[in-house]
């Protein structure tokens, strides 16, 4: 059942308490990757260790509440997880683009009676992106059209930030430079905090949505600093303006911003573990000996970060 509910903050907000997160035991705010890949699922044995999907990120907060970005081929996965639990689902969506969005009628919990599910999603961009992930599921894109699904699903285009009802939970949203539009997200619990900014370009050709200086900005002192680095300067110029950012632009955003950690995401369907890995040696020979970020990690799939407040304004950083 598809409900193109759009008042429901405050009932959201109401009725959000549905227990303990049983996943996360640890009080921990925990960021786990289940689709890293940019544009295209791209499996094959030179992509293995760093994983094909695309994109989708599981935060689980200390609270209990838990956030998906985005619904790429990953979310297949995070799916079977899920199915396990009762929880109510919130899914924040950066922009309805394929690999954002193609992974989620695999994603078993949609077919579950029970189950809540809250897409937060985006009118703003030039082609309509209200419930992008439903569109999909037309009857002949796919064989089950969306109104048939049993789950209890919303579409959301209000600002997320009070949707969990908990004081401690804040989330903040920024435009991203992209063809079409769409968001980044802000996620702070506790002190604790997380970007996440997919298919954005630092520094596009054209309009400019969000500035560099607002993104340092919005980026200012996060713990955990995802970005889009999906490209390298042999892919220029023939792709300026394509909406994705480069992997030196990326690193001077993390430093500039004075991120703790940086991870970078949505890697190149064509980009081999080799590469990735060259990528990841350049980073970490750049970073030495700067003070910030501390941590520098290209995503791959099933890492896991893990964020633990310490005392005062410190949070101990730990990538498995
Ligand atoms: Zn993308
Ligand atoms: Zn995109």
């Amino acid at each position: 059942m598809l409900h193109h509910g759009v008042n429901v903050l405050a009932q959201a907000a109401n009725t959000n308490h549905t227990g303990k997160n049983l996943l996360n035991r640890d009080e921990q705010l925990i960021i786990t990757f289940y689709g890293v890949r940019g544009s295209i699922p791209s499996p094959g044995p030179a992509t293995a260790r760093y994983g094909g999907n695309t994109s989708c990120v599981y935060i689980e907060l200390a609270s209990g509440n838990s956030l998906i970005l985005d619904a790429g081929t990953g979310i297949r996965a995070l799916g079977k997880r899920l199915a396990q639990t009762h929880q109510t689902i919130n899914i924040l969506l950066s922009h309805g683009h394929w690999d954002h969005v193609q992974g989620y009628p695999f994603f078993e919990p949609i077919y579950q009676p029970e189950r809540r599910i809250r897409v937060f999603t985006s009118t703003q961009g030039e082609h309509g992106q209200l419930c992008s992930l439903f569109n999909q599921i037309d009857g002949a894109n796919f064989p089950v059209s969306a109104e048939q699904l049993p789950s209890q699903s919303e579409c959301i285009t209000e600002d997320p930030a009070i949707i969990l009802g908990d004081e401690n939970i804040i989330v903040r949203r920024a435009r991203i430079n992209h063809p079409g539009g769409g968001y980044a997200y802000r996620i702070e619990e506790d002190g604790t905090s997380c970007v996440y900014i997919t298919d954005n370009e630092l520094d596009p050709p054209h309009k400019v949505t969000t500035r560099y200086d607002q993104w340092v900005e919005f980026c200012r002192g996060v713990d955990v600093l995802i970005h889009d680095a999906q490209y390298l300067e042999s892919d220029m110029p023939t792709k300026h303006g394509w909406g994705h950012s480069l992997v030196t632009q990326v690193r001077q955003l993390a430093i500039d911003a004075e991120a703790a950690s940086l991870v970078m995401f949505h890697h190149d369907p064509d980009r081999s573990d080799a590469e990735i890995d060259f990528i990841q040696q350049e980073n970490d020979a750049f970073f030495r000996g700067r003070r910030a970020p501390s941590l520098s990690v290209c995503a791959a799939e099933g890492m896991r970060i893990q964020l633990t407040p310490q005392s005062g304004k410190a949070t101990r950083i730990d990538i498995s």
